[in-house]
């Protein structure tokens, strides 16, 4: 059993406390029975499953509630328990709420009508539509283009490494539409996947099996309302939307960590070393004080961003890059040590912790680069100190 005193922490209602453990129960009882071979289909069948019984709700607020906020510390707090237990069920439920994201935060009634309710069911698969091999963590120079063309747009370009691309229902794509240079000259547009001109022209293969690919939209016709916001929003929208799940990837690599550290826990206790348990050595021990030292710290900058967020503080940049940059690279670390106090059976295929170390590795990547994130929080300090 996971240690579970952080839910005493006072970042969390009485609410948060609940659904933690009500989640963990059907997490225990329920994600056994999803077959993973093939990770399409397992993520169909796990986005079933988490809509059917509610799961999803909090991933975007009610269509009629526009004012209806995110919660959270309930989002990392969904992240970290379905993380411990399945990453592929982690990656599901993130991606709905990803994808759905920018409709949720700035979508008019008409797009939250029409998707949020189906996303928020599992009955609509969202994808989040922005990265493109040229530009990378460049986002402002992104090339793909929308036009106006009379009561339409016309969207024109390709992006790579979406995750739910070749599964997903809609995608939000994000275009240059021109109202000024760099960032200031992107739009958000909501394309359906059944768009004529939008193809998936490659499955990519990671080395922790998820739905992602390469997508190409050619001559793709929106009606003038496919719009998200208005013209020149888009990169306000894509690093608002980021803000907020920033937070969330960092709750992920808490859930593998944790998960690590209590592998680590069991193999030391049980397994017998020189005529003791492996967890009598004091080396042993040391890297077990260092995991779980990891593993709190990440914890506190993760539900200290959420916190944050949820309780006012508009923009929360600096605290979700410090909670996403601290706990992936703590993950990393953690998960790397607990492979080491399995000795062999660490690196057998298909074991928990080897499924932790293919998983963990792209979190540091995706969602802005952990360079990119000391980037964004010593310009936040810099700022802070009126020296930039
Ligand atoms: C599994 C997975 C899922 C993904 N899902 C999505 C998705 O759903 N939607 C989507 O739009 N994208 C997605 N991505 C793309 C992801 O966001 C990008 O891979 C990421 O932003 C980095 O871009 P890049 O791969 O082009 O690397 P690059 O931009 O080329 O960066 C490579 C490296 O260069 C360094 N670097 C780059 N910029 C800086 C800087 N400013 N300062 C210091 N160092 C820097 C860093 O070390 C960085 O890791 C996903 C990626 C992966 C691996």
């Amino acid at each position: 059993m996971s240690d579970a005193s952080f839910l005493a922490w006072p970042f969390f209602e009485a609410r948060h406390r609940q659904h933690a453990a009500a989640l963990e129960r059907w997490a225990a009882e329920s994600l056994g029975a999803i077959d993973h071979h093939d990770a399409d289909t397992a993520c169909r069948a796990l986005v079933g499953a988490l809509g059917r019984d509610g799961w999803l709700e909090g991933t975007a607020p009610p269509p009629d509630r526009p004012d209806g906020a995110l919660d959270v510390r309930a989002l990392a707090l969904s992240r970290e328990t379905l993380a411990r237990h399945d990453g592929l069920a982690d990656f599901t439920f993130a991606m709905q709420a990803l994808g759905a994201g920018p409709i949720s935060l700035f979508g008019s009634a008409a797009q939250r009508a029409e998707w949020l309710t189906r996303t928020r069911a599992g009955t609509a698969v969202p994808a989040f539509a922005l990265t493109e091999a040229a530009s990378g963590s460049d986002v402002a120079a992104l090339a793909s283009t929308a036009r106006r063309d009379g009561n339409e747009w016309i969207v024109d370009g390709e992006k790579t490494w979406i995750s739910n691309g070749g599964i997903a229902d809609v995608y939000v794509v994000f275009a240059r539409t021109g109202e000024a240079p760099r960032a200031r000259g992107l739009s958000a547009f909501v394309v359906p996947a059944t768009t004529p001109g939008l193809r998936v022209v490659e499955r990519l293969q990671a080395i922790a099996a998820h739905p992602l690919a390469r997508v190409r939209f050619d001559a793709c016709r929106l009606p003038a309302s496919a719009i998200i916001g208005r013209p020149g929003d888009g990169f306000k929208i894509a690093m608002a939307t980021l803000d907020v799940f920033r937070t969330t990837v960092g709750a992920a690599a808490l859930g593998f960590a944790r998960r690590a550290l209590d592998e680590a826990v069991t193999v030391c206790r049980s397994r017998q070393r020189f005529g003791a348990p492996l967890a009598e050595l004091q080396l042993v021990q040391a890297h077990l004080a260092d995991m779980a030292l990891e593993v709190d710290a990440s914890a506190l900058l993760v539900y200290r961003a959420a916190w944050a967020k949820d309780t006012g503080t508009a923009r929360i940049t600096r605290e979700a890059a410090m909670a996403k940059l601290h706990a992936t690279e703590a993950a990393q670390r953690v998960i790397d040590a607990s492979v080491q106090l399995h000795g062999g059976e660490g690196v057998r295929a298909g074991g928990v912790v080897e499924r932790l170390y293919r998983e963990i590795r792209a979190l540091r990547i995706y969602e802005g680069a952990s360079d990119v994130q000391r980037v964004i929080i010593a310009r936040a300090i810099l700022a802070e100190d009126g020296a930039a």
